[in-house]
């Protein structure tokens, strides 16, 4: 089968043939349809996540359809793999709701191969069971920048004014939810991001601007991008008693602050992978409120292409590699 490989940290993926993957009991063997692609695809990529699977195939937001060893799904089935791919089911984390911090968990695309493929294998415990429409390549980042995004969502409590910093893949998702829920949204982006702020605009968002402006006191804030630097900034923004929610597996440094800053009932949290019952408390969200999804489509040749873009920040909304003409097609 076709494949983007990462054989090593820091080099491009390379497009090749590769021996097909081979489902073990308990797995699904998937005809992948599309696969998102996430700054924590990047991430791995560029070396800020250590020792990964090696040779590896990238991508945790697949979209594909059952060949066989199905288990709950049947033949033909289209289901979601996420990035959580397996937890150990014993530890004190997993035995209280909350796998996602499980320490033996393997993750999709990470420390097990993932969907930049024509087929993929998984865990079919783990995977989600999807609607046929609307298009593969429009459900993928719901895997990821969805689910981690409304994750983010969740911690930010009843926060009305609530402030998204870095308008990308799981912001634009989040910035429809929040409204939606009838949270004033207020987006931050690099200054002079035009494309990014209209987008924001049209999906719901009170106001975009650049990072240091002050639109309003916010009582939450979500930070997408991989800055550091943003911590500080957000807890500024925050009235008493708000949190800062960093939704990123890797940022930069956070530079000392103030205590000020902090004073007052403020507090700073991190948002780790996810878990299975996020995922099906959101697909039961998405059916009250349901949100579009903006793509720029690859091909899986054009994966590094695809990551450069992201590195760039030039993606507008999501990058998705369609690997199927179906998967493309809106259906
Ligand atoms: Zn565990
Ligand atoms: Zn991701």
């Amino acid at each position: 089968m076709r494949a983007a490989v990462l054989l090593e940290q820091g080099r491009p993926l390379e497009a090749a043939d590769v021996p097909p993957p081979r489902p073990e009991s308990g797995q699904v063997l998937l005809a992948v349809e599309a696969c998102g692609v996430c700054r924590t695809d990047l991430h791995v990529r560029d070396g800020e996540l250590p020792e990964p699977k090696l040779p590896l195939v990238l991508g945790h937001q697949i979209v594909g359809r059952v060949l066989g060893g199905g288990g709950r799904f049947a033949e033909g089935a289209r289901v979601g793999v996420p990035w959580l791919g397996w937890t150990c089911g014993e530890c004190a984390f997993c035995r209280s709701g909350r796998e996602n911090l499980c320490e033996r968990a393997r993750f999709t695309g990470y420390t097990l191969d993932g969907g930049f493929a024509e087929l993929a294998v998984a865990d079919e415990r783990y995977c989600f069971e999807l609607p046929g429409a609307p298009a593969a390549v429009e459900l993928a980042p719901l895997l990821c920048a969805g689910l981690i995004g409304y994750r983010a969502l969740r911690f930010a409590g009843d926060a009305e004014r609530l402030g998204l910093y870095g308008f990308g893949a799981s912001a634009h998702i989040v910035a429809q939810l929040a409204a939606a829920q009838g949270r004033r949204v207020f987006a931050f982006t690099r200054a002079g991001d035009e494309r990014a702020q209209s987008l924001a605009v049209e999906l719901g968002a009170e106001w975009a601007g650049a990072a240091g402006e002050r639109p309003a006191e916010l009582d939450a804030a979500i930070i997408f991008a991989p800055a550091g630097e943003l911590v500080p900034q957000a807890l500024a923004a925050l009235a008493r008693g708000g949190t800062v929610v960093c939704a990123g597996i890797h940022m930069t440094d956070i530079p000392s602050f103030p205590y000020e800053l902090l004073w007052g009932e403020r507090s700073v949290r991190s948002v780790a992978n996810l878990t299975r019952a996020d995922g099906r408390d959101l697909f039961a969200e998405l059916r009250r409120h349901p949100v579009r999804t903006e793509v720029e489509v690859f091909g899986l040749e054009q994966a590094e292409e695809a990551l450069a873009r992201i590195r760039a920040g030039e993606v507008r909304g999501a990058a998705v590699l369609a690997l199927t003409p179906s998967g493309s097609a809106a259906s």
